[in-house]
């Protein structure tokens, strides 16, 4: 009799359990490689490691406390150090992150991704995802090997959140040190802190805490489901570099662009040569969008840059507009349109 209770409430504990994971939304973590998927020659090296060491199936064994929250679903994309992302790789990535959500079973999904060009990825999602549900970019200062590792915890406060209905619509979000950005403003501050990801002027958007994820305010600058960037279709981007302005600084690099026969170029800052190589470049009909290098605050439209038909980068830093000024470019090279399309975005 005592064997025959065991067995119901072994059989009772089973149905319980498979209901719940069954309950639980199905997340999908994309992997494309970086620190948070690094390993280290010891626990102390903290800056000396190796990209993409660590399989997606390992950093989900690592951590079973992520089936309390969402059954996770990996989804190799690539194994590299984010300055090594390419065009190719961030169009896998989005049409991947498009078919996975237009699944009625999948609840969101979590990037995981290096941290030096993570903005760049995260921005490009945020204009090229066709979906309301959360997606959420996550990557770590510590290598998975390390004392004291970020990886673990941001990791799953990042399946957390793009579990969580509060998340929806939200855009693409960047998590880091419990903090939830949104990708539009957020930037990398800091090369070796693990507090370094910051949304500069506009702060971020909410936390991930232990009790619940708290959100306090949503980007209304448009995204998602909302953008009318296509990227379905496409193998390629336009090409676009960025020229740095500072002191003295000569009109080579902008010239050798145009010599290369680039479609558009970001200046991060003025400079007097700048004028020459601007007309220049505009005279071959590549666009050109000021930027500025201090990171934070907006180039306001002067009549002056307007006369230049050059095209303000609003608050964008030099490598977000040039992401946005790559998709611009699938759909126009008007430039009164691709303002439009600064103040938008
Ligand atoms: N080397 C790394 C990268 O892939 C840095 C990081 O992930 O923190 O960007």
């Amino acid at each position: 009799m005592k064997r025959l209770h065991r067995l119901v409430l072994l059989a009772l504990s089973l149905v319980t359990l498979g209901v719940h994971a069954a309950e639980l939304p199905v997340v999908k973590l994309f992997t494309t490689g970086g620190t948070i998927q690094s390993k280290g020659a010891h626990r102390q090296k903290l800056a000396e490691y190796n990209d993409g060491r660590v399989s997606p199936e390992e950093l989900i064994a690592d951590l079973p406390e992520l089936k309390t929250f969402a059954t996770v679903e990996p989804i190799e994309i690539s194994n590299v150090g984010s300055p090594g992302m390419t065009t190719e790789l961030l169009l896998k990535l989005a049409k991947s992150i498009n078919a996975e959500l237009a699944k009625p079973g999948v609840a969101g999904a979590v990037v995981t991704h290096g941290t030096a060009t993570l903005e760049e990825t995260a921005y490009f999602l945020h204009l090229t995802v066709k979906s309301d549900k959360p997606v959420v970019v996550v990557g770590a200062m510590r290598p998975f090997t390390a004392i004291s590792r970020d990886g673990p915890f941001n990791l799953l406060n990042a399946v957390r959140t793009a579990a969580a209905p509060e998340a929806v619509g939200k855009g693409v979000m960047v998590l880091l040190d419990d903090t939830i950005h949104s990708a539009r403003f957020v930037t990398k501050n800091n090369t070796y802190r693990v507090e370094t990801f910051v949304s500069r002027e506009l702060g971020p958007i909410g936390y991930s805490d232990s009790d619940r994820i708290a959100f306090y305010r949503t980007p209304l600058t448009r995204h998602t489901s909302k953008s009318e960037f296509d990227i379905s279709k496409l193998d390629t981007l336009p090409a676009v570099d960025i020229v740095y302005g500072y002191q003295e600084a000569s009109a080579a690099p902008l010239e050798a662009l145009v010599t290369a026969g680039v479609k558009g170029i970001i200046l991060n800052d003025s400079a007097p040569s700048f004028a020459k190589g601007t007309a220049l470049a505009q005279s071959k009909g590549i666009i050109v969008v000021q930027s500025d290098r201090k990171g934070s605050g907006r180039v306001v439209l002067s009549e002056r840059t307007a006369g230049r038909n050059v095209i303000t980068a609003d608050n964008l830093n030099a490598q977000k507009a040039r992401v946005l000024l790559r998709l611009a470019l699938t759909k126009t090279t008007d430039v009164k349109e691709i303002q439009r399309i600064f103040n938008e975005y």
